[in-house]
């Protein structure tokens, strides 16, 4: 097997624990190298680091999988799929949930998300796209689904060298599901959601609504399907107004309130977020909670700054639409902008907004997608929500 070895002079993060080796930590490689392939990693003074796969097209040469001298073959994927199911277990996520979560599970670059009966895989490295075989076996031994789906239509697959493709690992199925979330009904699609079809990561946050919307005027923005908003409708909010730049997600937020019976309550728009809240700022429009759940404003270090602009000027314009006393629930989905400089943005929001705030709850993405201290992409959601008071 090909052994890798380690400069004697590389950051700790590999010895504690973090799974990445880029190219520049490598001192020598002994035998051929194999994009793909399983290697032994050798630290600088010849003591075994563990075996993961390696890839010459990639900036993460290897990514570990284990620490231990083991064989690194189906059964190994098997047990470590299986390991990520009994942690499910033991938290409390079973009927939907993130079952494998990448390097946080041990599998690098492996996304299963699991919705009820249906399972929805991406493999986002060389590596590990060539175990699918082993990993959809795995899911078939354990689970018996109903449908396997690959959502491997995302850009980072090409900086690994590999293309960009969605379809069915088993017989083709119906890819509109519907599933179970505190209660209420969601319809999943699959095929042609964003990312593997539906947020599993806010499936907590989402019920941290319940109290501040009871009774409430509540405007959702960067609805999606609407999930955020049918959550206030179902917790007694007074009326909900959700609003998304895609006409698809529109229509999908539609059939969810209806699938609820709460089509009444909840009415949704197609429009520019940025556009709207500005001219609604001016018109003088008050609600009694806004929330914002935006896209990652950005997928690279460089534009940090870019994107920190636009959580603040969204959040600005999202304060400015809240009546003395009510609540703003805002989120930032990237790793990218940590938790410190998201709270400093949403404080100099509120300081330009002339507005005081009082923070109500401050947390991450759902249990289901652990967060393993000292790899960031690991910790990767904030979910904030603040009492807004007028100076
Ligand atoms: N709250 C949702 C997830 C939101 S994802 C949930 O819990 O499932 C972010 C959404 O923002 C996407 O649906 C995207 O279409 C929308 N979006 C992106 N830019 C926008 C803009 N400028 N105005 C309105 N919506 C936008």
């Amino acid at each position: 097997m090909t052994k890798v070895y380690l400069r004697k002079k590389i950051a700790p993060r590999i010895a504690n624990g973090h799974p990445w080796i880029y190219g520049n930590e490598v001192e020598k490689i002994e035998g051929p190298v194999e994009g793909g392939e399983i290697v032994e990693v050798y630290y600088g003074d010849g003591k075994f680091a563990g075996k993961g796969y390696i890839n010459p097209k990639s900036q993460i040469l290897v990514r570990l999988l284990t620490r231990k001298h083991e064989p690194v073959d189906e059964a190994f994927i098997h047990q470590r799929i299986l390991q990520a199911w009994e942690y499910r277990k033991k938290i409390g996520y079973t009927e939907n949930c993130r079952l494998v979560f990448g390097e946080a599970d041990q599998m690098p670059a492996l996304i299963i998300d699991k919705f009820n009966d249906y399972f929805v895989i991406q493999t986002l490295s060389l590596g590990i796209d060539k175990w699918k075989d082993a990993i959809v076996k795995s899911l078939q031994t354990i689970f018996s689904p109903k449908g396997i789906y690959e959502r491997n239509d995302v850009p980072v697959r090409e900086l690994e060298g590999l293309p960009q493709h969605k379809g069915f690992l088993t017989a083709p199925f119906d890819t509109n599901v519907i599933i179970n979330e505190n209660g209420l009904k969601f319809l999943v699609d699959i095929e042609n959601g964003q990312k593997t079809g539906y947020f599993l990561d806010q499936q907590d946050n989402r019920r941290a609504i319940q109290h501040i919307v009871k009774d409430a005027e509540v405007l959702g923005v960067f609805t999606y399907t609407g999930t955020f908003e049918i959550h206030a409708a179902h917790y007694g909010a007074k009326s909900v107004l959700g609003l998304d730049i895609s006409e698809n997600a529109v229509a999908q937020a539609n059939k969810n309130a209806a699938l609820n019976g709460l089509e009444k309550i909840c009415r949704f728009e197609a429009v520019n977020a940025f556009d709207v809240l500005k001219q609604w700022g001016k018109d003088g429009r008050q609600y009694d909670v806004v929330m914002l759940d935006p896209p990652a404003f950005t997928k690279s270090r460089e534009n940090i700054q870019k994107a920190l602009t636009g959580y603040k000027e969204i959040n600005l314009r999202g304060m400015k639409l809240i009546r003395n006393g009510g609540f703003l629930v805002t989120s930032s989905c990237t790793n990218l902008v940590s938790p410190e400089q998201f709270l400093q943005t949403i404080d100099a929001a509120a300081k330009d907004a002339r507005k005081k705030i009082r923070q109500v709850v401050f947390q991450h993405q759902a249990a289901d997608h652990p967060i393993i201290w000292g790899m960031e992409n690991t910790n990767y959601l904030k979910f904030l929500i603040v009492e807004v008071t007028d100076k």
